[in-house]
């Protein structure tokens, strides 16, 4: 391609991402905010809350066993305000999506901020491992197969252009194994039929929320054990409690309505 196509392929990406934002900001802005990064009583890898620049409880502890069999990089986009004193819509957002019978509207946003993440900030995403070359997620216990809901966020995704590298993994024998808030590699499975899409590749795991990390970080261990050569997990939201001092502390910082222009990998501007 030309440098002159580059040009073209620029400023339509920015027209697209303009209109994106804007319609984002319309949709879930008033509920939703941005995840932070860098500062520093934020992990640097889930962006919950943490002490001084260090690795929140769970990220450590999921550290200290699995090491780089972890993801290589987790991207939560925005925070879900839970245990608030009322209920608050982006807590409202992220179960309603997933209940029986689903709120299409919260479905559909969710949705949407994952395409708009991986349209906008793909390349930020890829930067360091490179462009996925699969898209994943993991079933819940309660509905194993194909038809949670969060399968319609990975089929959202941008950047996987073979549908049949968007594959779901298996429950494992170890899915409901104690403690449920540690990662385990037999929670899941990647199913055999699977595998080739998947060795030697860089594997997106795409999931609506973070809560301690279990889920996602299993899936990475499933992935690797499997040969994925990178992981990248891209959560929706990052799951905050306001019953929690530490997390109550964050939340009262939050204030600014989503924009997905906002780098959800730097933080700020895109590197
Ligand atoms: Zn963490
Ligand atoms: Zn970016």
């Amino acid at each position: 391609m030309t440098g002159q196509g580059h040009h073209g392929d620029d400023a339509s990406r920015h027209l697209v991402a303009d209109a994106l934002t804007q319609q984002l900001y319309t949709a879930v802005g008033a509920f939703f905010c941005n995840t932070r990064r860098g500062a520093q009583n934020i992990c640097p890898v889930c962006t919950g809350p943490a002490a001084m620049r260090s690795l929140c409880g769970p990220c450590h502890g999921a550290k200290e066993t699995y090491g780089s069999s972890l993801a290589d990089l987790v991207v939560p986009l925005a925070y879900a305000k839970a245990r608030m004193p009322s209920m608050h819509q982006s807590a409202h957002h992220v179960r309603a999506y997933k209940a029986s019978p689903p709120a299409p509207k919260c479905a559909q946003d969710l949705r949407f901020m994952a395409a708009a993440a991986t349209f906008v900030h793909g390349r930020c995403i890829a930067a360091t491992t490179g462009q996925w070359h699969a898209v994943t997620f993991v079933p819940s216990a309660a509905r194993p197969g194909g038809e949670h809901p969060v399968a319609d966020i990975a089929r959202a995704v941008h950047g996987v252009h073979d549908e049949a590298a968007k594959v779901a993994l298996s429950v494992g024998p170890g899915l409901c194994e104690s403690p449920a808030r540690a990662p385990r590699p037999d929670r899941f499975v990647v199913p055999a039929t699977y595998q080739p899409f998947i060795s030697g590749r860089h594997v997106l795991v795409v999931d609506d929320t973070w809560v301690s990390g279990a889920k996602s970080q299993s899936a990475a261990i499933a992935l690797k054990n499997v040969g994925a050569a990178h992981v990248t997990v891209l959560c929706v939201t990052r799951w905050l409690r306001y019953d929690w001092d530490d997390h109550r502390q964050l939340i009262e910082t939050l204030d600014e309505p989503y924009n997905a222009m906002r780098c959800p990998v730097t933080g700020g501007d895109c590197p």
